[in-house]
C-alpha cells in the first residue's frame, strides 16, 4: 500500500520570499508595502532579515533545502551585491539551497543599467525580473516611472546577457490604450527575446493617487469589455510568438523558464516570507500555517531585535480555508489542479454537476480529476472559483 501524498506542503515546492520595501520613488498606482528609500541604512534591515530566516528554521526543523528564493519589493535592485550575498548565505546555512535553485531579483531598468550584474550573479542571482511596465514614453510618464522606453530595452538586453533567465513585467489596459498600439508595443517587446513575460492589467487600487484621480474624473479606467478584448488579443499574439500563457498573467518560452517560485504559490507549496509585510504559508505536522510579518520597517526591525523574529503568531488555517486557497491558486496555472487534493482536505466532492455546466459553456476542462480553465474561462476565473469553492 502506498502512503497517501499530503495535498499541500513543501513537496509541492519550498521557497523563500524576501521583501525589500524601499523604492527610490513611489509610483501613483502602487499599493504594495513600500517606503521611500531616502537615506536609510540598508545594513540594519539586511541583518534583521537574516535573523528572521534563522527564527523560521526553529519551528520547521524538518523542511529540506529551498528550491527558490525571490527578492521582491519595493525595489530590491537597490540592494548591493554584498547584501544579497549575505541573505543568500544565511538561507543556505540555515535551510540549504538546492544546487539548481531558482534565485530571482526584481529590478528597475535604471538599476539594471548601473548595477554590478556580475557581482549579483556571483552572489547567487540567476534570474532577473525587469519592471519595464511599458515601451511607450507617454505611458511610462503616466505611470510615474523614472525610465524611458529606450533605457528599458537596453536594460532587458543587458540582463539577458548576464542571467540564465530573464522576465519582463508589463502593465496594459491603461486608460485610452488602443488595441493597435498595444499590439505594436508587444511586438517591440518580443524583439527583445526574453524567455518570460508577466502582463498585468492596470487595476486602480483604493487609497492610491490613481484612485483619487479617478474620483476627480481625471482618469477614466478602461471598461471590463475593453480589457477583455485586449486580454484575448494578447493571449493570441504571445502564443503565436512562442510564449504561451502557463498562468493567467504569465508567459514562458519553455517549462525551464516558468517561475518556479510562483509555481510554489499556485501549486500549494510552502514558502517563508521575510522582510516587512511579507506573507508566508508553511506546513508543520500536517497543519497549514499563515502569517504576515510586521508591515512597517521600523516595527519589523524592533521586533526582530526584541523578540528574535519579525512576525507575531502564525494562524492555523482551517480545512475550508486551505481548500479554498488551494482551489483559487491551483486554477491559475494552465495545467489546473487535481480536484482530488481539494476533496482529500474537505472530505466532500467538488461539485461535478457545476463543473459539467462550466465545461458545456467552454470555461473549464476536466480530464479525470484534473480541472483546468480554458482561455475563455480565465476571464471568469474569480467567479468560477467562487462557485466551486467549498
Ligand atoms: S517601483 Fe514598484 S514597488 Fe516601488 S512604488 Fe513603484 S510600483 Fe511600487
Amino acid at each position: 500500500m502506498t502512503e497517501a501524498i499530503h495535498p499541500f506542503g513543501p513537496h509541492f515546492g519550498f521557497g523563500l520570499y524576501v521583501h525589500w520595501p524601499y523604492c527610490a520613488r513611489i509610483c501613483p498606482y502602487c499599493d504594495f508595502n513600500v517606503y521611500a528609500a531616502k537615506d536609510r541604512d540598508p545594513g540594519l534591515l539586511v541583518e534583521a532579515i537574516c535573523a528572521d530566516i534563522r527564527a523560521h528554521r526553529a519551528r520547521m526543523p524538518d523542511h529540506g533545502a529551498l528550491n527558490s528564493v525571490y527578492f521582491g519589493g519595493g525595489t530590491p535592485s537597490l540592494l548591493a551585491p554584498a547584501h544579497v550575498a549575505e541573505i543568500l548565505e544565511t538561507a543556505n546555512d540555515v535551510f540549504g539551497l538546492q544546487p539548481d535553485a531558482e534565485i530571482t531579483l526584481e529590478a528597475n531598468p535604471n538599476d539594471v543599467m548601473r548595477a554590478d550584474l556580475p557581482g549579483l550573479g556571483a552572489a547567487g542571482i540567476n534570474r532577473m525580473s525587469v519592471g519595464v511596465q511599458s515601451l511607450r514614453d507617454s505611458a511610462l510618464a503616466f505611470l510615474g516611472r523614472d525610465h524611458d522606453a529606450e533605457g528599458a530595452k537596453a536594460s532587458v538586453q543587458r540582463a539577458i546577457r548576464a542571467f540564465r533567465s530573464v522576465s519582463v513585467d508589463m502593465i496594459y489596459a491603461r486608460p485610452g490604450q488602443a488595441m493597435d498600439d498595444w499590439k505594436l508595443e508587444l511586438e517591440d517587446l518580443l524583439w527583445l527575446g526574453m524567455p518570460h513575460v508577466s502582463l498585468y492589467e492596470l487595476t486602480i487600487k483604493e487609497g492610491t493617487p490613481f484612485a483619487m484621480a479617478v474620483e476627480r474624473g481625471q482618469i477614466v479606467p478602461m471598461t471590463d469589455d475593453e480589457q477583455a478584448d485586449l486580454f484575448e488579443m494578447t493571449q493570441t499574439l504571445l502564443t503565436d510568438a512562442g510564449l504561451p500563457a502557463y498562468e493567467v498573467s504569465n508567459h514562458a518560452r519553455s517549462a525551464e523558464h516558468q517561475s518556479r517560485h510562483n509555481l510554489t504559490y499556485w501549486n500549494g507549496g510552502d514558502w517563508i516570507g521575510v522582510g516587512p509585510g511579507a506573507h508566508g504559508r508553511v506546513t508543520v505536522n500536517g497543519n497549514r500555517y499563515a502569517y504576515e510579518a510586521e508591515r512597517r520597517p521600523e516595527v519589523y526591525l524592533a521586533n526582530v531585535q526584541a523578540l528574535g523574529s519579525g512576525w507575531g503568531d502564525a494562524l492555523v488555517l482551517d480545512k475550508v480555508g486551505v481548500a479554498r486557497e488551494l482551489l483559487a491558486m491551483g486554477l491559475r496555472p494552465a495545467g489546473g489542479i487535481n480536484v482530488s487534493r481539494i476533496e482529500a482536505i474537505t472530505g466532500e466532492p467538488v461539485p461535478r454537476e457545476k463543473i459539467a455546466i462550466f465545461a458545456e459553456h467552454g470555461w473549464v476542462r476536466l480530464d479525470g480529476t484534473q480541472l483546468s480553465l480554458t482561455p475563455a474561462g480565465r476571464l471568469l476565473a474569480d467567479a468560477l472559483t467562487a462557485q466551486l469553492a467549498p
